[in-house]
């Protein structure tokens, strides 16, 4: 279930127009701005590929004199680091150089391929949001196109996001 809807929406996200996606990036960082300008520091994931373009919204951020952490793969974990000089890591990704912070976050912005009405998302299949995300304090907020909404049945191990945001606004999760 949960590797279909991964090919699903892996298509999806490359044919989505060029257009569509320029606007719906554009949307989204506006969001972002309005939504989360009264936190201080920011996890948030390196886009490559076909995922919701997020360097424009780190460039924002330190504008704005934010914190920003990017995460850097080591083994099975994701270690934040400060925003900096940057360097391929494992899947192609720019990571940061620098050491790895172990302080708290306030916002944790998490990439996805698909998310359900409760928040519980589908990544590209090895946990390492799940791991990262499990008894974190930080706001949970997933990052992607309106139409990677899907229906699936959660894993017990699946950590749940708090909002979503997409072109279309921010969603939220009851708990
Ligand atoms: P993704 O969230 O990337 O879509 P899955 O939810 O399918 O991937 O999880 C991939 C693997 O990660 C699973 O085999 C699961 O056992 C492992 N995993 C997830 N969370 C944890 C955890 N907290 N501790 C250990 N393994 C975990
Ligand atoms: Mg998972």
């Amino acid at each position: 279930m949960k590797s279909e809807i991964r090919k699903k929406m892996t298509v999806k996200r490359r044919y989505l127009g060029e257009i569509v996606r320029l606007e719906a990036d554009r949307a989204m960082l506006e969001t972002f701005e309005a939504a989360f300008s009264c936190y201080n520091s920011f996890l948030v994931y390196s886009s490559f590929s076909t995922e919701a373009r997020t360097d424009l919204l780190i460039e924002r951020l330190l504008s704005e004199g934010k914190r920003v952490y990017l995460p850097r793969v080591e083994g099975e974990r994701l270690a934040p680091v400060l925003y900096g000089e940057l360097k391929k890591g494992a899947f192609g990704i720019n990571e940061p150089v620098g050491e790895e912070y172990k302080g708290e976050i306030d916002v944790t912005v998490v990439p996805l391929l698909a998310v359900n009405e409760r928040g519980y998302r589908i990544g590209y299949g090895k946990g390492y949001y799940d791991r990262f995300l499990k008894g974190r304090k930080t706001l949970k907020v997933g990052y992607g196109y309106d139409f990677q909404i899907e229906d699936f049945t959660e894993d017990e191990w699946d950590e749940p996001l708090d909002l979503y945001l997409s072109e279309r606004g921010i969603y939220t999760f009851g708990k």
